[in-house]
C-alpha cells in the first residue's frame, strides 16, 4: 500500500467525500466572466477550479500555421503553480502537452472551422486549483467559452470521468481516488449524436468493468451537458 493511501474507499455505500458511487461531485458553470476575452467560462467542479478563454476567429501568428480552408483551432492547457499541493513547476511539460493535445481532439469535431478559413481560434485553460479530472473539466469549461465566443458549433462537448475504487465502478474520482485507486477513464461526447471525442484510460479495467465505466463516465456527461447549458442560458436567456 503507498503511503497516504486509505484502507477503503466506500464505506456503507458512501465513498471518502460523502458521495455515492454514480454521483457527480457539485459542478457550477458560469460563461463570460472575462471582458478582453473573445469567450470564457469559469468552472468549480468539486475541489477544481478552471477558466477557459477563448479567442477569435483572429489573425494567424506564426503565418505558417494558416490554413487556407479552415480556422486553426489551438488549445493551451495549463496548470498553475498554486493549482496542487506541491508547487508545480511553472510552463509547459509533457502532460500539458497531452493534455492541450486531448482537450483540441476532443473539440474540433463541433467547431465549424471551414467558416473561417485563414484564421486561429485560440482557447487557453488554467488551473486555478486541481482536484483531479481536470482535463474533463477544461474540455467542459473549453466549449462554454467557444460558445460564448459565438463560435458556430455543432454541439457542445460536455466531459465527465469514471473510474474504479475498492473493486467497483464510481463516477468523477476525485484526488484521492485518482492517486490511489486502479482505473481512470475520462470521456468526451457530442450529446445528440452520442459520438465520443475523447477516451482514455488510466490503470486497468476488465472488459465488462470497462463498458460499465464508460456508460457510468456517459451517463456524467449527459448530467454536466445540462448545466453547461444552464449557464448560458443564464448569460444568453432563452430555452430549447
Ligand atoms: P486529470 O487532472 O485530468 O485527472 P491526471 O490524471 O494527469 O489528469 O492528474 C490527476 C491529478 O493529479 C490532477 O488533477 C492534480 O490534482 C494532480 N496533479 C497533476 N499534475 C500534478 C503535479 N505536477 N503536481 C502535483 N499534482 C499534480
Amino acid at each position: 500500500m503507498k503511503v497516504g493511501q486509505p484502507e477503503k474507499f466506500i464505506i456503507d455505500g458512501k465513498r471518502l467525500d460523502g458521495r455515492a458511487v454514480d454521483e457527480l461531485r457539485p459542478l457550477k458553470i458560469k460563461a463570460g466572466v472575462l471582458k478582453r476575452a473573445d469567450g470564457s467560462a469559469y468552472l468549480e467542479w468539486g475541489g477544481n477550479k478552471v477558466i477557459a478563454a477563448c479567442y477569435g476567429p483572429r489573425e494567424v501568428h506564426p503565418k505558417h500555421m494558416m490554413r487556407p480552408d479552415r480556422a486553426v483551432l489551438r488549445t493551451y492547457y495549463n496548470m498553475a503553480p498554486f493549482s496542487v499541493i506541491d508547487r508545480k513547476r511553472p510552463g509547459p511539460d509533457r502532460r500539458s502537452q497531452e493534455i492541450s493535445l486531448v482537450t483540441r481532439q476532443a473539440l474540433e469535431p463541433v467547431v465549424l472551422t471551414n467558416l473561417y478559413p485563414r484564421t486561429a481560434i485560440d482557447i487557453f485553460i488554467e488551473i486555478l486549483q486541481a482536484q483531479a479530472g481536470t482535463r474533463c473539466t477544461g474540455i467542459t469549461a473549453a466549449s462554454v467559452a467557444l460558445a460564448d465566443a459565438g463560435i458556430p458549433m455543432k454541439s457542445l462537448v460536455p466531459a465527465c470521468a469514471a473510474g474504479k475504487v475498492d473493486g467497483e465502478i464510481v463516477l468523477d474520482l476525485f484526488d484521492i481516488e485518482d492517486n490511489f485507486g486502479s482505473a481512470d477513464l475520462p470521456v468526451a461526447i457530442i450529446p445528440k449524436t452520442g459520438e465520443v471525442t475523447l477516451l482514455q484510460m488510466d490503470g486497468n479495467l476488465k472488459g465488462d468493468e470497462f463498458e460499465r465505466a464508460f456508460k457510468l463516465a456517459v451517463e456524467g456527461c449527459y448530467q454536466v451537458y445540462e448545466k453547461q447549458k444552464e449557464a448560458l442560458i443564464e448569460k444568453y436567456g432563452g430555452g430549447d
